[in-house]
């Protein structure tokens, strides 16, 4: 501990004299906290949340899907030196994050503790089952729809409680950390609106997906999911489902389905060519989900392009 401080008084004097460039890799070293996130949005939060007082990483990529990631022994690694791992919880990382969390030997990020945060049951979750859940349902989450990053006010919300606990971890950033939160929150309620209004003017309201990923983006913003290629969750599109599929395609006059884009578009592709002016779409969910997509902003920017009609696939 005594080392580590006087290494960092080390560092810090060495920033001073504005010398650090010269030997490379500044985020691990200078930050005060070293944080993992279970996915890409929840780093581009704590990225922005921290600034360069947070070293961060994620462990599933956004052109992975989050439901099923292999955890691999540099992911304990990367678990077994933070301060903090942050998931979005409702069963999303059920799969792999406990062998990585176990695997990582860091009791500090045990659940339980300061050093692990679920931020998914914190923003009223949609699509929480009545009743009980059974796996004749498919891969239903019996604590509801984790895709919870989908909506930019809710992350927002989730913005508030990260910068939160990385204060308590923290406390001469704290608020700093609580200022940037409220920048965020601010800045995606402004472009809420922006981006209500021109998914107003394209005149779509139903959109077909592969899976329930988009349902915090449809419900923030008025549209409606009436079919999804799946005919239950995390189950592949068959023959059946998939003309079933086309019924209510036809029956509820759908122009637009949105592929997920980690997930195979041919199913998509199938309805499209039996429903007249079907347009189908593949899209990034997640930060860094392809190329252009490099923050939440742009997450929601390339989504309500797809809508419009504008923008590459990918
Ligand atoms: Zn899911």
């Amino acid at each position: 501990m005594r080392r580590t401080t006087s290494l960092l008084i080390g560092l810090s004097a060495l920033l001073n004299l504005g010398i650090w460039g010269a030997f490379g890799p500044t985020d691990i070293a200078l930050a005060s906290l070293s944080v993992m996130t279970t996915t890409s949005d929840l780093e581009a939060i704590v990225r922005e949340i921290g600034g360069s007082d947070v070293a961060t990483g994620a462990f599933c990529k956004g052109t992975q899907d989050p439901h099923f990631l292999e955890p691999k022994p540099s992911y304990m690694v990367k678990a077994n030196r933070a301060d903090l791992v942050v998931a979005i919880g409702l069963g999303l990382e059920v799969g792999w994050l406990p062998s990585i969390v176990q695997g990582a030997r860091n009791p500090k990020i045990a659940p339980g503790q300061p050093g692990y945060l679920e931020v998914g049951p914190l923003i009223k979750p949609l699509e929480v089952p009545e009743g009980k859940v059974t796996r004749a349902q498919g891969d239903v989450h019996p604590e509801g729809n984790p895709h919870a990053t989908l909506d930019p006010i809710r992350v927002g919300e989730m913005a508030v409680a990260i910068a939160k606990r990385l204060g308590e971890l923290d406390p001469p950033h704290a608020s700093t950390f609580s200022t940037r939160a409220d920048e965020l929150v601010k800045r995606l309620a402004e472009k809420t609106k922006r981006w209500q209004s021109r998914i107003d003017r394209t005149g779509v309201k139903k959109i077909i997906t592969f899976h329930k990923t988009l349902t915090y983006f449809f419900n923030r913003f008025h549209l409606e999911n009436p079919a999804i290629l799946e005919p239950l969750p995390g189950i592949p599109p068959t023959v059946r489902h998939t003309l079933d599929v086309i019924q209510r395609a036809k029956a509820d006059k759908v122009s637009l389905i949105l592929v997920e884009n980690f997930f195979d578009s041919s199913a998509g592709e199938r309805v499209a060519k039996d429903v007249p002016g079907m347009r189908v779409a593949t899209v990034p969910v997640a930060v860094g989900g392809s190329d252009d997509v490099k923050s939440i902003d742009d997450l929601f920017e390339r989504l309500v392009k797809a809508i419009e009609g504008k923008g590459s696939n990918g």
